[in-house]
């Protein structure tokens, strides 16, 4: 698990650093943000593009001011590594 090594050491950076409830929206800027899970679906783009991979269960910080969706860094990591699965499947399955 050579990759595992990235998403956990910044997980623990912004833990440390920050308590979640100071994390502000990418978009506007807001601080009130509603920690869920949900599905988050990815656009894969290049040789698979207009393929998708719905990830579930993606903890995402909501922003109550505009909606925008956030992946926490867990989820962030957790995205990453089932689109990484998804592909190897989607490529499998088209021979
Ligand atoms: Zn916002």
């Amino acid at each position: 698990m050579k990759i595992a090594s990235l998403p956990n050491l910044f997980a623990r950076f912004t833990r440390g650093a920050t308590p979640p409830s100071s994390r502000a929206c990418e978009q506007c800027g807001a601080t009130s943000l509603k920690r869920y899970l949900a599905t988050y679906p990815v656009h894969l783009t290049g040789k698979l593009k207009g393929r998708r991979v719905d990830v579930y269960r993606v903890e995402l910080d909501r922003c109550r001011a505009c909606g925008y969706l956030m992946p926490t860094p867990e989820g962030q990591a957790k995205v990453k590594r089932c689109v990484k699965i998804g592909k190897r499947v989607i490529l499998k399955s088209m021979g």
